[in-house]
């Protein structure tokens, strides 16, 4: 059980300058490598958590959404935005915070920026899924969207599946040379592709990973030959999706949570009766994974509470003994817990 906030008399808050200290601290793909088990962990622990499809604002720009759950020791959440005409204006598609706290009080135990951290967890939790469904041996993966998330996702398939190789393809020339900067002495070899067609020629995992408020079609049924992993995780919210429907009619697809992907996956295309898999199954074995070499795997990913959970609790761990926070007084205190008014009078 975490400490006590009367324990450590503050809230520790860690900001977004002392997670990048933290992930330089311990190296990028150690903490991709150890937040994939660390996600997997509390997916092994399904049946503990409280699920809820998120709670999302929509407006004509973009969504704002609330992400909570309690596994009945600890609670989280976390508010999200995603708003693709962000980065026109300079900002962020994709900006967060989330908080822990001890269920028995209530009390909140953690406040962090999960900007950088969402992007670890969504990285982590595409390479956990695909080390269980990828073919065996792969050694490619095409990169399609080269925005915000694709260097963490491009280090975690390295790090955690083995993948040697990333071929790029964005709209934007400039986002894919980014990308290929930033990943220059990762030790993958970057292939940067002119076309999605292009991209996808060789590889054993795709993942598309767009921002567009739209139901657009950024990979056609053509371009999924058998035994492919998808690894589709930019298609989130109601009316935004990425793949063709046929290449649906083809997979094996596996999601987070169902309720919730029904709403904002991929699968929001197909009719209610489209059969999919809850990837705690596959872990638990009550449902299968991969079945052969030429089967196409889709993992149809929206991103989930728990994954959120376990990347705050990951984080929260990596704390102690450690100056990767500040300490925020961020809960009244007084001296008599029925007194407030009477701590007001004394700041006064
Ligand atoms: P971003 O805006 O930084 O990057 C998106 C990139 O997609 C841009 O570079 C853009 O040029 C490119 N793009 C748009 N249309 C394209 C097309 N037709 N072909 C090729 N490239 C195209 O966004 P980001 O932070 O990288 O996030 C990408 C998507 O992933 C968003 O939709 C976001 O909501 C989603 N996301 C999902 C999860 C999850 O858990 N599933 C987590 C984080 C983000």
């Amino acid at each position: 059980m975490p400490p006590m906030p009367s324990e450590l008399a503050y809230v520790p808050f860690v900001s977004v300058e002392n997670m990048m200290r933290l992930v330089h601290h311990h190296g990028i793909e150690q903490v991709l490598r150890e937040l994939t088990d660390a996600v997997e962990a509390d997916y092994r622990r399904w049946a503990l958590f409280e699920k809820s499809p998120r709670l999302a604002s929509h407006s004509r720009e973009g969504v704002i959404e609330l992400m909570p759950t309690s596994d009945g020791e600890v609670f989280s959440f976390k508010y999200v935005n995603g708003h693709p005409s962000n980065t026109a204006k300079g900002f962020q598609t994709v900006a967060a915070f989330g908080l822990l706290a001890r269920v028995d009080t209530g009390y909140p135990i953690l406040l962090a920026e999960m900007t950088l951290l969402t992007a670890l967890r969504t990285a982590a939790t595409s390479a956990m899924v695909a080390r269980h469904l990828a073919p065996r041996g792969a050694r490619v993966m095409a990169m399609i969207g080269n925005g915000a998330q694709a260097e963490f996702q491009a280090l975690a398939m390295k790090s955690v599946v083995g993948i040697d190789t990333v071929r790029l393809y964005d709209i934007d020339p400039q986002a894919t040379a980014k990308v290929a900067r930033n990943l220059a002495d990762s030790g993958l070899t970057i292939v940067s592709c002119a076309s999605t067609q292009e991209a996808v020629e060789g590889a054993q995992i795709i993942t598309t990973c767009t921002a567009d408020k739209a139901c657009a079609t950024i990979l056609t049924d053509n371009m999924v030959g058998a035994g492919i992993h998808i690894n589709a995780i930019g298609g989130d919210c109601p009316g935004k999706t990425e793949l063709h429907q046929d290449i649906l009619k083809r997979a094996a697809t596996f999601v987070e949570f169902e309720p919730q992907t029904r709403i904002e996956g991929e699968i929001q295309q197909m009719d209610a009766s489209y059969p999919v898999t809850e990837f705690h199954q596959v872990l638990d074995g009550s449902a299968a994974g991969r079945r052969d070499a030429r089967q196409i795997t889709l993992f149809d990913s929206v991103g989930f509470a728990t994954e959120d959970f376990s990347a705050l609790r990951y984080i929260h761990c990596k704390l102690e003994g450690t100056d990767f926070f500040q300490k925020i007084d961020m809960l009244a205190d007084p001296d008599d817990p029925r007194d407030l008014f009477g701590m007001l009078q004394r700041a006064a």
